[in-house]
């Protein structure tokens, strides 16, 4: 068992073309939580190191011809999972990747936790406090921040057709929670494409369900391929610490799965509050993600102390 879990885990080169070994198609696991019964599609177990949907979006620049390119440039907050992502990719197609961040805290600066750290470690160049410009060239790949690319189409593409062969006759919903989106677009775009009865369902975690139109419009203008966007009343703003985000968290780990503690929480409080329009059995994504768990326990740990893990 361990030595496979290395294995899996183990990057290598050859003739300067970088190899990493993913574990695909994911496996899909029966979940019990609440007494009722998911399927979860275990995209986190795709490779220790790049894994999630982030693995999904990039992995048509991993697989793609890319000779040309020597740094690749992003965006966005400086724990941010495809940051980590990037990271990995430009570390192994021996890329520089430059990372515009506002502002890193000191604390973090002094005592490196989670995707930060390990991005420092793959050799990112931190550029922080300056204005991004797409300085897209011949040898300079620009991904947006979150990843929100049509160069993300093809490997969510691969996770539709790794839905639909596991399939079989099944009666399928969806559920994935999303940040920008891109994800649950291209996913529910792919599945339509393929005549698939498969209705996918998502919630906005990054701003609201506006928002979230307006980046399903940037990347594909026909509406006829968008998700059910679902959302609750009470607003929570990204990466902020809500009780029943944590305690939603804590009990999924105690019903066996660990989930990310950024978009799954609310997705979950999702999936529970409209448990009865969901007339199929639920396939919900694991989109990966517990990198980035350290630092936002941390901080769950220090304002919740009476709350038991
Ligand atoms: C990035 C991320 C999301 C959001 O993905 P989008 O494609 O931007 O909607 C959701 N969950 C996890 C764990 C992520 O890392």
């Amino acid at each position: 068992m361990q030595k496979k879990h290395v294995e899996n885990g183990r990057v290598w080169r050859e003739m300067g073309l970088a190899m990493i070994d993913l574990k695909l198609p994911s496996p899909i696991d029966e979940f019990k939580f609440n007494n009722r019964l998911f399927f979860v599609k275990r995209d986190d177990l795709i490779n220790e190191e790049f894994s999630g949907n982030k693995a999904r979006k990039l992995y048509g620049v991993l697989k793609g011809d890319f000779n040309h390119i020597k740094r690749v440039v992003s965006y966005g907050s400086n724990q941010s999972n495809l940051m980590y992502s990037l990271s990995v990719l430009a570390k192994l197609k021996g890329w520089d990747f430059i990372y515009y961040t506002d502002h890193i805290p000191s604390y973090l600066k002094l005592n490196p936790i989670g995707n930060y750290a390990k991005a420092l470690q793959n050799g990112t160049k931190f550029v922080v406090g300056e204005k991004f410009i797409n300085k897209s060239s011949f040898d300079t790949l620009c991904i947006p921040e979150g990843g929100r690319s049509i160069l993300a189409q093809e490997g969510v593409e691969i996770l539709a057709k790794e839905i639909l062969k596991w399939k079989n006759d099944k009666d399928l919903d969806i559920f994935l929670p999303s940040g920008t989106g891109t994800t649950a677009l291209f996913l529910s775009k792919a599945l339509i494409e393929r005549d698939s009865n498969i209705k996918v369902y998502t919630t906005p975690c990054v701003g609201d369900k506006e928002y979230l139109f307006r980046q399903f419009q940037e990347l594909e203008k026909d509406s006829k391929y968008y998700p059910v966007v679902l959302d609750l009343d009470k607003k929570y703003h990204f990466g902020k610490l809500y009780k029943e985000f944590y305690q939603i968290w804590l009990e999924l780990q105690k019903s066996g799965i660990v989930f990310d503690m950024l978009y799954d929480p609310k997705g979950w409080m999702v999936v529970t509050k409209y448990q009865d329009i969901f007339e199929k059995k639920l396939l919900y994504i694991h989109q990966g993600g517990l990198l980035g768990n350290s630092s936002m326990l941390q901080r769950y740990i220090r304002k919740y102390p009476q709350i038991e893990g």
